[in-house]
Formats: structure tokens, sequence, C-alpha cells
């Protein structure tokens, strides 16, 4: 290729606390080079990396080893005073929590980084400042406080800050983190225009899949390295932002999976195609869904099994756990996620309570009803596919042993996977699972209802 790139990552190491026994190899003999007017995104699961590699490149990151080369600069050869010179031209940051000042206006927010330009009058700044905020449909907020925006307008701001001196580049740290789909839409939307019409090279840090193919090309982090590299379309070819399907009525699970799909057809949920070869399926899942690390998945399990036992209609409740610090007994995930999270374990308590386990206005119903509507609902919900009438008959009863605590949680998942010549259903052992883990759900939702 003839163009130069714009950035050029060799051999870069970050790694904190070096030497010591709590030393963390944060990137690892990363590579990369980025084209200017790429848009490319960083992906990976939390605590991979992925803003440490844009702050290595936007010039904040001190510890690294290696080079990075931008705009034809080593910039770890920088001064701290050209350093400084170099971020605040070249650079343009936006941040999920936003960043701006509260005690300032939204328009001195936006004219604040221009001081770094002496030749400017003040006239000039608080016109370039307006034209941004007009740009950006937020020219009536000029006089507000960030405090008195929503986020969506909030990130807005920081955009026309971010883009005041006019930088090439542009780095965006999970910036719609915090915002609702709508806002998020729009957000995502200004970063492929400026893209597309300003051509500002962009690199923005996500773990959500829908934005995937709104890049050039995706970077797949993992463990502080780059495991892949996905390639959407060529520079200069423009993204075609096809009609999201309606899936309005779909688990938000089955939602953002196909999403997933969608983006990248070659990923099912049976096999971990190569994209994807470097991260085991369930943790990929999973960390796509909520960017959550095994152990936290596992304290959170804990507290779920916690919530089921003790009362699980408390939203409010689930949702302060959820986005707690770590070190007040949370799991200090962002409110987004945390938010996300608890209404996906939401949905599923109200899977519960709508198949109305426990009979309408507190009536037990039967057994055998209970049986019937369990034997539907996880029939239609995992699509299973009987090959004979028998078959479905031994599903019903292995129901009916569970329900009965003739059996317990692991031999039903055993029963219904054995083979149907061996007295099995002859499901396979992933849908198993899932069958008998949605089971157990269902079962302890309406064992607490009896309470
Ligand atoms: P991501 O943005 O993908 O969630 P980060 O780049 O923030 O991940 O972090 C990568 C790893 O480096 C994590 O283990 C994190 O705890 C660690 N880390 C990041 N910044 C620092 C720092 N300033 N000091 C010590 N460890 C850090
Ligand atoms: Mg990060």
């Amino acid at each position: 290729m003839a163009v130069k790139p714009i950035i050029k990552i060799n051999k870069l190491n970050v790694t904190y606390f070096k030497g010591r026994d709590n030393e963390i190899r944060s990137l690892k003999n990363v590579n990369l080079e980025i084209y200017p007017g790429e848009f490319v995104i960083f992906f990976g699961p939390s605590g991979c990396g992925k803003s440490t590699l844009l702050y290595a490149i936007s010039g904040l990151e001190t510890e690294i080893e290696g080079e990075i080369i931008v705009d034809g600069q080593d910039i770890s050869s920088l001064k701290s005073r050209d350093l400084e010179l170099f971020h605040q031209q070249k650079i343009g940051m936006i941040f999920q929590a936003y960043y701006l000042i509260g005690s300032l206006s939204v328009l001195k927010n936006v004219i604040l980084p221009q001081v770094v330009n002496r030749h400017k009058s003040n006239k000039e700044r608080k016109r370039r400042a307006m034209e941004l905020l007009s740009e950006f449909g937020i020219s009536r907020e000029y006089n507000r406080y960030p405090s008195e925006l929503s986020g969506g307008q909030q990130q807005r701001v920081a955009i026309s800050r971010a883009l005041v001196n006019d930088p090439d580049i542009l780095l965006a740290d999970e910036p719609v983190g915090n915002l609702d789909s709508k806002a998020s839409e729009d957000v995502m939307k200004l970063f492929s225009r400026l893209n597309e019409e300003q051509k500002k090279t962009v690199i923005l840090v996500t773990h959500n899949p829908s934005h995937l193919n709104m890049a050039h090309r995706v970077f797949f982090i993992k463990d502080g390295a780059l495991v892949s590299v996905k390639k959407n379309r060529e520079l200069g070819e423009k993204f075609v932002n096809k009609d999201a399907p309606d899936n309005s009525l779909e688990h938000p699970l089955t939602q953002d999976f196909r999403i997933l799909q969608k983006a990248y057809p070659e990923f099912s949920a049976d096999v971990a195609k190569p994209i994807f070869k470097n991260y085991k399926a369930r943790e990929v899942i999973f960390e796509v869904f909520t960017g959550m690390t095994s152990d936290e998945l596992s304290s959170l399990e804990k507290y779920v099994d916690k919530l089921l036992e003790s009362g699980i209609n408390d939203k409010e409740k689930m949702f302060h756990y959820l986005d707690e610090n770590v070190k007040n007994g949370g799991l200090g995930l962002d409110k987004r996620t945390a938010l996300k999270l608890t209404t996906k374990i939401k949905s599923i308590i109200n899977e519960i309570n709508e198949l109305g386990l426990e009979g309408r206005g507190g009536d037990h119903i039967s057994l055998e009803a209970m049986i019937l509507k369990l034997n539907s609902y996880l029939t239609h919900e995992f699509k299973v596919k009987f090959k004979k009438a028998e078959a479905r008959q031994r599903f019903e009863d292995r129901i009916r042993d569970r329900l009965e605590g003739k059996i317990k949680k692991e031999q039903f998942k055993m029963l219904i996977n054995a083979a149907f010549s061996k007295g099995g259903v002859g499901i396979h052992i992933r849908k198993a699972k899932k069958i008998s883990d949605r089971l157990e759900l269902l079962l302890l939702g309406r064992q607490h209802n009896e309470n």
C-alpha cells in the first residue's frame, strides 16, 4: 500500500509494577498499523488492555516499551512539553464518563483546549466552539452546565471539545458505554460521519458487538495481546447501515447473539470459528454480552443464587449490587452494564412469573398442569425436536421426576442427553445443559413464589 500509516506500533509492551510480585503485563508485544482516514475498533473483554492501548497512542501512557509512531514521530522520544503539544494538537479524546468540567458552562468546556493556540483571539475561540456545538445540535445549551444535560448531550459536548483544535485522530474509550440505546446509536453515527465526511482517523474502544460492522477493521484483543484483525470493508468504502430487524419480542440474550452473528456470520454458538479461536466460547459469549470476566461472573452467579433464595423481585437491590464498587461488596460495573444485566436477569425472572407456575391469585396449579407448561415452554424455547413420540414422553417424564425430586439437576441433564437407544431423549449435551439450567431457574422461582 502506498499510503503511509498514521499510527505504527512496534513491539509495544506496557507493564505496571515491573519486577514486583504484583507485576501486570497490560500489553504484550503489540504490533499494528492504522491508516489515515480509517475507522478502527479495539474489541475485547474488560481488562484485556484496550484502554491501555488507546492511552499509549495518545501519549498519555508512561510505562511503555517499544515504538509508537504517530504521524511520523516516535512519541516515546518526546519531552513532556512537546508531548503535551502533540496530544493537544493531533489527538482528540473522548471518554465513557465524558469528563466535562462541572463548574464551567458547555461553551467554556469547549473553548478551554484552545488555549494552546496562542494565535487565536478569544472571539475566534468562541466562534469555533459555537460552530461545533451547532454542528452537533447542542448550541442552545451553550450557557448551561454539564449536569443539566442528558448523557447523549454531554457526550456531544465532549466530542465538540475533542474536535476544537481540529485533530486528525479521534480516540474514543467506550464513548457510548453510559448511554441508552437511542443516544448510543446517535453518537456512534456521529463518529461514522466524522470519519466519512471529515476524514478523521477514528479509533474506538467497545465491547458491544453491534458496533463492530461500523469500522473498517476490528482489532481483537485478549489478555494484553492482539489476537486477530478482521477487515469489514476497504478504506474509502462507505459504511452502509442496514436496517436492524425488529427483534423487540426476542429474549435480550438471543437478540445480542443475533447481532453478533450478523456482524460475524462465521461465529456460531456451537463452533467458535477462527476469529474467536483464542476465546473460550462461554467466556466470549458472556464477555461480549456483559463485559465481565469469569471471576466477576461467578461472583454474580453466587449473588443471583442468593437473590433467588431470598427475594427475586428487588430490581433496585440487584442494580445497586452490580453498580457498587468492589470494595463495598459490589461488582463495580459501569452503570449501563449494570442496568443491562439487571434487565436481562429480570427478564428471565419475568418468564418464571409469566409461565404462571404458581397459578393465578396464589392458587397452586396441579403438578400435571405445571409439567405440561414446563414441557411446552422448554420445548419451544430451546427448539427441541423429538424424533419419536416416545422421546417426547421421556422428556416429559424426566421433568416430572425432577419436579418430584426423584432426580437431581445433573441427572436430569444426563438423562435428557443420553441416546434414545439407551433410554434417553437424545438432546445434544450443550442444549441439555441449557435446558437443565433454565429448568432450575424456573423451579427456584416457583419455590420462591410459594413461600
Ligand atoms: P480494558 O480497557 O480492556 O478494560 P485496561 O487497559 O484498562 O483494560 O487494563 C488492562 C490491565 O492493566 C488490567 O489488568 C488493569 O487492571 C491493568 N491496569 C490498567 N491501568 C493500570 C495502572 N495505571 N496501574 C496498574 N494496572 C493497570
Ligand atoms: Mg477500558
